[in-house]
């Protein structure tokens, strides 16, 4: 049953094992002799099926005690089920609605039973397909606004703030991986990295560039030291699942305490590789296609700035720039908040431009690439991301807003 030691479930077992669990018989159905059971995961660490039955739908997310895309050879702990239960409670209280509900944990099995999204797809798979969602940009916007703000100590109390980091500081190597893979290996030849044939030139140019380095390391050093806010870690296009009208966020198990811009800066990075690979994946609406990408980019900076903002005015109530300083002195705090903003951009331009670098170079490519089977196309493509990826590292404190990124976008493309 589930408190025995850790097994991995299966499609043969997970009925065995779970038909007593109040979670199931409520949400799948009491009659487990008719719950089916699929495997769906498309990730590259666990397992996650589908259980259904009379009343409905199911997700069964389970950690396994190794990295799933390589094998038994690198372990990794099972504990990250725990610290994405955790990030999944955090982030529907900040940012309620915006994750699957969590309908169980059992932290021993590793194993998180939640909401079936559906008709809800990988967003990832929408934009390769050249679907448009809806309300993209107010929801992405939102979340990452009410989840940096209401993770700091701008507005949570101090010893809740210190408290949760110390929480999510359990959580080692899966930072390591973020560490390693997003931020190290792509300017060296790390012994997992891969890249498509043909991009020698453009990664000795980037290897090349002490000074991109050094940006790129004082970034890591920013990773992780500001624990600013919980991040989620791990917000690329393929945790995201929209309808044509409405998205959720999933999978916040790189979850840890870090700068309220590097998920924004991923997010915006995942975007314009959706941008730049399009050529590949569009006919006649190709530009029509490429500039709807650009337009979310701009306006989920535009909505994260406006929700930033209203929570400055409206929940600013933890140690940071407190109106004793400010309002209560008759004195206007916006320019206080237009700093911390910059400092926002800063890094997230800088995250942008790094996260554009790794899906091309080091282990854990994106589709939006690697299903381009044109290899000389795709190099040509991927040349165009990671210069790109490089500018934005080196402007990354200077550029003025993300319209501005989208118009290098343009130049690039
Ligand atoms: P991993 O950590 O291994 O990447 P994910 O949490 O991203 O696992 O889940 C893998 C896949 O399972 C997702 O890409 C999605 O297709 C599916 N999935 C995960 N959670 C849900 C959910 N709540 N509702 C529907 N499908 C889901
Ligand atoms: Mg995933
Ligand atoms: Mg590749
Ligand atoms: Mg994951």
């Amino acid at each position: 049953s589930a408190n025995t030691a850790y097994e991995a479930l299966s499609v043969d077992t997970l009925t065995q094992r779970l038909k007593d669990v109040p979670a199931l018989i409520e949400h799948v159905g009491s009659d487990a002799s008719e719950w089916h059971v699929q495997e769906v995961g498309d990730g590259n660490l666990n397992l996650v099926f589908i259980v259904s039955g009379s009343v409905g739908k199911i997700i069964v997310k389970q950690a396994l005690p190794y990295v799933r895309l390589v094998g038994d050879s690198w372990p990794l702990p099972l504990y990250r089920a725990f610290y994405e239960y955790h990030a999944l409670t955090r982030q529907a209280a900040r940012d309620p609605g915006a994750v699957p509900e969590v309908y169980h944990f059992n932290e021993t099995q590793a194993l998180i039973v939640m909401e079936f999204l559906a008709p809800h797809v990988i967003l990832r798979r929408k934009l390769i397909a050249g679907e448009k969602v809806a309300g993209l940009a107010d929801f992405l916007g939102q979340f990452c606004a009410r989840t940096a703000f209401r993770g700091s100590e701008l507005s949570m109390p101090s010893p809740d703030k210190k408290a949760d980091v110390a929480l999510f500081a359990g959580n080692v190597e899966i930072p390591a991986i973020t560490e390693a893979l997003v931020f190290t290996d792509p300017y060296f030849d790390a012994e997992m990295n891969n890249h498509t044939e043909g991009l020698a030139p453009v990664i000795a140019q980037l290897r090349g560039d002490a000074a991109l380095k050094i940006k790129v390391q004082q970034m890591l050093q920013r990773f992780v030291s500001n624990t600013e806010t919980m991040v989620h870690g791990d917000l690329h296009s393929g945790s995201i699942m929209s309808t044509d009208s409405d998205s959720r966020v999933i999978d916040p198990e790189f979850v840890q305490y870090g700068p309220m811009g590097f998920d924004i800066g991923m997010l915006c990075a995942n975007f314009l590789m959706a941008y730049f690979s399009q050529p590949a994946h569009r006919g006649a609406d190709l530009s029509e296609y490429q500039e709807w990408i650009l337009e979310v980019i701009a306006d989920t900076a535009r909505s994260f700035e406006a929700e930033f903002r209203h929570l400055w005015a409206t929940e600013r109530t933890g140690i940071l720039y407190p109106a004793s300083l400010f309002e209560d002195q008759g004195q206007d705090s916006a320019a206080a908040c237009d700093a911390v903003l910059a400092g926002i951009w800063r890094d997230a331009w800088a995250v942008c431009g790094i996260e554009m670098h790794r899906r091309c170079l080091s282990l854990a490519h994106n589709a939006d690439f690697e299903e381009i089977a044109d290899v000389a196309m795709r190099a040509r493509l991927e040349a165009r991301n990671l210069s790109m990826g490089a500018e934005l590292i080196h402007m990354a404190d200077t550029i003025a807003d993300a319209q501005a990124v989208c118009a290098l976008a343009r130049n690039f493309n």
